[in-house]
């Protein structure tokens, strides 16, 4: 497995002071480093039975979209509120410092559709999460969730495997 964690800086004290924020910026503009991570998740998943990737806003777009491209699959954008424009289906979920409320059109996918879900890091987990509750409150069944980046000594990705779902990193 190609060494895809030199291509990602940490940007000290960001969004505020005291957080190690890990950008992956720098990767995604190295063509060989984004060619490579999109082609581990490409490996990982090519023959998984996959109706659908979702990916959550802003992140999870840029993946998603060429994971999704690449396996010949559908995309569903799991955006942030008010940004989607028919009939959603929306769930709130906290964060570190208050709560954000993301969401999907209704009629994203049918019923039982197996769904990827994937976003660029998992730290406390309280974001997929939110993601994997609205899918499921959609009717869509989450296959696995997938992620570039993990912080372990955050839980999210334990808490997402105590849910019983299956959680996928490329580094940590
Ligand atoms: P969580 O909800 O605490 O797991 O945080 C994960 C969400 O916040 C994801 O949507 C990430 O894109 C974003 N996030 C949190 N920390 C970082 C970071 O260090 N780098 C990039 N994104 C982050």
């Amino acid at each position: 497995m190609s060494d895809i964690t030199k291509l990602i800086r940490t940007i000290p004290n960001y969004p505020k002071d005291g957080i190690m924020f890990r950008d992956i910026t720098t990767l995604l503009k190295d063509p060989k480093g984004f060619q490579t991570t999109i082609n581990m998740l490409v490996e990982k998943y090519k023959n998984t039975d996959i109706d659908y990737i979702a990916g959550i806003e802003a992140r999870g777009f840029i993946l998603g979209a060429a994971l999704a491209y690449a396996l010949n699959k559908g995309f569903i954008p799991v955006r942030k509120k008010g940004k989607l424009p028919g009939k959603t289906i929306t769930q709130s979920y906290d964060l570190e410092y208050g709560s954000d409320t993301i969401e999907i059109h209704e009629d994203s996918f049918a019923s039982g559709s197996k769904i990827l879900l994937i976003d660029d890091l998992i730290a406390t987990g309280g974001t997929a999460i939110g993601a994997i509750t609205l899918i499921e409150k959609a009717g869509g069944t989450i296959v696995e969730t997938a992620f570039v980046v993990d912080l372990p000594e955050l839980g999210g990705a334990k808490k997402i495997q105590n849910l019983g779902h299956k959680v996928f990193c490329l580094c940590s």
